[in-house]
C-alpha cells in the first residue's frame, strides 16, 4: 500500500467505492419509486391476546423495485433520512394508511380498526409536522383516536423543543403515541415522564427469547409492569410460536403482534378479515 506523508498507509477500499456507487444508484431510484409509485403499505395484524381479536394493523411501507425485486425498509428508510426524501416517503405512508383506515372503518363501523404508522425523528423534526397529520386526518376522516405514531425512544431521549411540542400538539388532537423497540436503547425512563406517551412496543428480541424454557422473564416481565404503572398499553411485538403467548398472557400483556397471528400484507389480506369479521 501506499504511505501517506504521516507514515499511515493511504487506505485505499474497493469495496468502500462500490458502496458509494451502489448508494448514489439507490437514491436516484427511491427518487423515481416515489415519482412512480412503486412504494406500497403492507398491514400486520395487532391481536388481543386474551381473545385472539383484531384491533388494529401496523403499516409498514414495501418498494416494489422493477429490478431489485422487494427492497426492504431497513435499506431504504436510513437512506431516505440520510436525504431527506423521509418526509415525502413517510407523509405518503401516512395518506395512504390513513385513507385505507377509513376504508376498513366503513366496511365494519362497530368495530373499527386502529392504524400505527412508523414516524421517523427526523420527521418530527419539522415544525408543521403536526399539521401536516391533521391535514393528512382532515382529507382522509380518519379520527385521530384511531390513529397511533411510533417512534423509537432514540427519537425522545435526544429531545428537542420542537419534538416534544410537536407530540403535544398531536396528542391534543387526540392522536396516540407509541414507543417502538421498548427496552432495546435506553437505561433512563425518564423521558417517559415528560413526553406524552400512550403504548409501549416490546421489542422483538425480548419476546423471542421467552420461547426458551430456561429463560428469565423478568425484563418482559417489568416492562409490562412498566406498562401498568404508567398506565400504557403494552404490545409484544414478533410473536411466532404459542409458547410466547402463553407466557405473555401470564404476565399480563394484552397486545401482540407477529408472524404466528399474520404476516405484514396488502390491505386485501386484512379487508377479507374484516369482512369475515362483519359478517358474524
Ligand atoms: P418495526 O417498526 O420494528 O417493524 C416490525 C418489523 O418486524 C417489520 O419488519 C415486520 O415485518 C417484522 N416482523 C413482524 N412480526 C415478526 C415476527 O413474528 N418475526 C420476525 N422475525 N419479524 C417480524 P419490516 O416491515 O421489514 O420493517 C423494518 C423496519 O423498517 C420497521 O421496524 C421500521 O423501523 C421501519 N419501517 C417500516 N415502515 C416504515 C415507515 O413507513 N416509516 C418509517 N420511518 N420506518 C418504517
Ligand atoms: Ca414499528
Ligand atoms: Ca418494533
Ligand atoms: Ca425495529
Amino acid at each position: 500500500a501506499k504511505e501517506r506523508r504521516d507514515g499511515q498507509p493511504a487506505v485505499y477500499d474497493p469495496s468502500l467505492h462500490r458502496d458509494l456507487l451502489e448508494r448514489a444508484a439507490l437514491e436516484s431510484d427511491l427518487r423515481r419509486a416515489l415519482a412512480e409509485n412503486e412504494l406500497q403499505v403492507h398491514y400486520q395484524p395487532t391481536i388481543v391476546l386474551e381473545s385472539g381479536e383484531m384491533v388494529g394493523v401496523e403499516a409498514l411501507v414495501r418498494w416494489q423495485h422493477p429490478e431489485r425485486g422487494m427492497v426492504r425498509p431497513d435499506l431504504f428508510i436510513p437512506l431516505a433520512e440520510q436525504t431527506g426524501m423521509i418526509h415525502e416517503v413517510g407523509l405518503l405512508v401516512l395518506r395512504e394508511a390513513c385513507l385505507q383506515g377509513q376504508r376498513w372503518a366503513a366496511m365494519s363501523p362497530e368495530n373499527a380498526l386502529t392504524v400505527a404508522v412508523n414516524v421517523s425523528g427526523k420527521q418530527l423534526q419539522r415544525t408543521d409536522f403536526a399539521e401536516e397529520v391533521q391535514d393528512v386526518l382532515r382529507e382522509s376522516g380518519f379520527p385521530a383516536h384511531r390513529l397511533v405514531l411510533e417512534m423509537t425512544e432514540s427519537v425522545l431521549v435526544n429531545d428537542t423543543e420542537i419534538t416534544l411540542r410537536t407530540l403535544r400538539a398531536l396528542r391534543e388532537t387526540g392522536v396516540r403515541i407509541a414507543i417502538d423497540d421498548f427496552g432495546t436503547g435506553y437505561s433512563s425512563l425518564s423521558y417517559l415522564h415528560h413526553f406524552p406517551v400512550d403504548i409501549l412496543k416490546i421489542d422483538r428480541s425480548f419476546v423471542q427469547r421467552l420461547s426458551d424454557p430456561q429463560a428469565q422473564n423478568g425484563l418482559v416481565e417489568s416492562i409490562v409492569q412498566i406498562g401498568r404503572s404508567l398506565n400504557l398499553e403494552t404490545i409484544a411485538e414478533g410473536i411466532e410460536d404459542p409458547q410466547q403467548i402463553s407466557t405473555l398472557r401470564g404476565l399480563g400483556c394484552e397486545l401482540a403482534q407477529g408472524y404466528h397471528f399474520g404476516r405484514p400484507g396488502p390491505a386485501e389480506t386484512v379487508s377479507r378479515l374484516v369482512a369475515a369479521a362483519a359478517d358474524v
